[in-house]
């Protein structure tokens, strides 16, 4: 059963507080690539606004994946704000969205989310799912960090440095790219140094 379809018959002249916490699988479309937040949660209230409906509210989850850096697992929660407003009408838009993700067609996508025409619902119902879960496609975050100043990995070894450093730290530290770097090879080499006056 999908728990974000709300008869339009609750929302009364006072309108309706609504919230759900969802699986964000039990929104997915068959053909959409999953994304990686297990639940979201949606809350907010409707309003009638003659004809159509105006939901006003804020989808919340945390996207789970591995640190850019080190690799370890990493958190994003996210909170959206959303206004939508709903009319009677065919469902064409989700249909858009999903080619489009699918295809990695931004354009349609962009202009699919950006605009300000209102959502569509059929029937006696309005369901949420759909705009729940093209929330959750696009605050998708590009990369995760476990935290903003994660270590990392030693390049050389391995070693998640957020534990502790590693026996080629003191290595790192005799070749720094840069002046310093130059400096040691004209020790090493003062034939290749700029001449200096002659004696
Ligand atoms: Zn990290
Ligand atoms: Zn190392």
């Amino acid at each position: 059963m999908n728990t974000l379809r709300i008869p339009i018959t609750r929302i009364g002249d006072e309108g309706c507080y609504f919230e759900e916490h969802v699986r964000v699988t039990s929104i997915q479309p068959s053909d959409a690539k999953a994304v990686a937040v297990e639940t979201a949660t949606i809350a907010g209230n409707f309003e009638r606004l003659g004809a159509e409906f105006l939901f006003r509210g804020h989808i919340t989850g945390v996207y789970e994946g591995a640190c850019v850096r080190c690799l370890e697992a990493a958190q994003a929660p996210f909170d959206v704000d959303v206004a939508w407003v709903f009319a009677e009408g065919p469902a064409a838009v989700f249909e858009e969205i999903g080619h489009a993700l699918e295809t990695g067609s931004d354009d349609l996508a962009d202009n699919a989310h950006d605009t300000d025409a209102p959502r569509t619902f059929q029937g006696h119902d309005i369901n949420l799912a759909p705009y729940v879960w093209e929330e959750v496609v696009f605050a998708q975050p590009s990369r995760f960090l476990c935290h903003e100043e994660c270590a990392g990995l030693c390049p050389r070894c391995g070693t998640n440095r957020n534990y502790g450093a590693c026996k080629c730290v003191n290595e790192d530290n005799e070749e720094p790219v840069g002046n310093h770097g130059l400096a040691a090879l004209a020790d090493m080499f003062p034939e290749l140094a700029p001449k200096k006056t002659k004696e």
